[in-house]
């Protein structure tokens, strides 16, 4: 694959030695015995700093289970999973929520802005709750390069959906996290505001070196990445590089007409 290059001082200053993050091997059953079912059946995937990848599968193929054994919110079963080089899935769950608010970015179908807080203090919360100083020329500077610039101080029911991710997706890069996991992003948004919101994400990468992985079912949303894989049945069934809406539709359409429980 032809690996973009980025820039890699500000605001992300690191060194691109390791990837963003890897799983080797991971496993997460849910339930024991003939009621056991394997979510993910051994997981080996690793993720480029500065890379935007769209996670892809039928309903039930462990999309969901990914994200949150890769993103630190629930343990595999088996195997490791490395943010930034180091190993997370045995942390202590205090360890593990610190490293989720510092090196890790969130963004969600739903947004979950807090309603009570500014836009500008929603994007701060983050930094605040990892007792990080607030950043606030920062949360200013990324609410302006995501069109939001003169809406710090509104409410974010006074915002529309679109202009709500926007926020989201600036929250999600206020601590310049190893890894920003979007859940569904553009799921409540219509075509065209949808649109935006991927280039920002795409924006991101290119420009901030930001590391982006995005599960989603929205084939037109996938081709903003620069790789899908594709999940079935708790495995990895194959990979997409600078993925083509159509090619990505094709290969859903495949994955959904297979058999439960056949090979990888
Ligand atoms: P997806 O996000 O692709 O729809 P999930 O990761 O939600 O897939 O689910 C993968 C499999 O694990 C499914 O068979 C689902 O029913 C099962 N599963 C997910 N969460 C649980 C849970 N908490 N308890 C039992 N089974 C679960």
């Amino acid at each position: 694959m032809a690996r973009r290059q980025h820039p890699r001082t500000e605001p992300y200053g690191r060194p691109a030695a390791h990837a963003a993050i890897e799983l080797r091997a991971v496993r997460r059953t849910y339930g024991r015995g003939g009621e056991a079912v394997h979510a993910l059946r051994g997981i080996d995937l690793s993720l480029d700093r500065g890379s935007f990848t769209a996670v892809m599968g039928p309903s039930g193929s462990g999309k969901s289970t990914f994200l949150q054994c890769a993103a630190g919110l629930d343990r595999p079963d088996g195997g490791e999973v490395y943010l930034g080089g180091e190993e997370i899935s045995r942390l202590s769950e205090n360890r593990l929520t610190k490293l989720r608010r510092s090196r890790i970015g969130f963004i969600f179908q739903s947004f979950n802005l807090l309603p009570s807080l500014t836009v500008q203090q929603n994007v701060l919360l983050p930094q605040r709750l990892a007792g990080e100083r607030q950043d606030r020329a920062r949360a200013r500077e990324l609410l302006a390069q995501v069109g939001l610039g003169e809406h710090g101080g509104r409410r974010p029911g006074q915002l529309s959906g679109g202009q709500q991710q926007r926020v989201a997706i600036a929250r999600a890069l206020i601590t310049a996290p190893d890894v920003v996991f979007a859940d569904e992003p553009t799921g409540a948004l219509d075509t065209r505001t949808a649109h935006e919101v991927l280039g920002l994400l795409r924006r991101a990468v290119d420009t901030m070196g930001a590391t982006v992985v995005m599960v989603t079912h929205d084939p037109v949303a996938a081709s903003f990445a620069d790789r899908a894989v594709f999940l079935a049945d708790g495995a990895l069934a194959g990979e997409l590089y600078h993925p083509d809406p159509n090619a990505v539709a094709e290969r859903m359409v495949t994955l959904a007409a297979r058999p439960v429980g056949a090979a990888a």
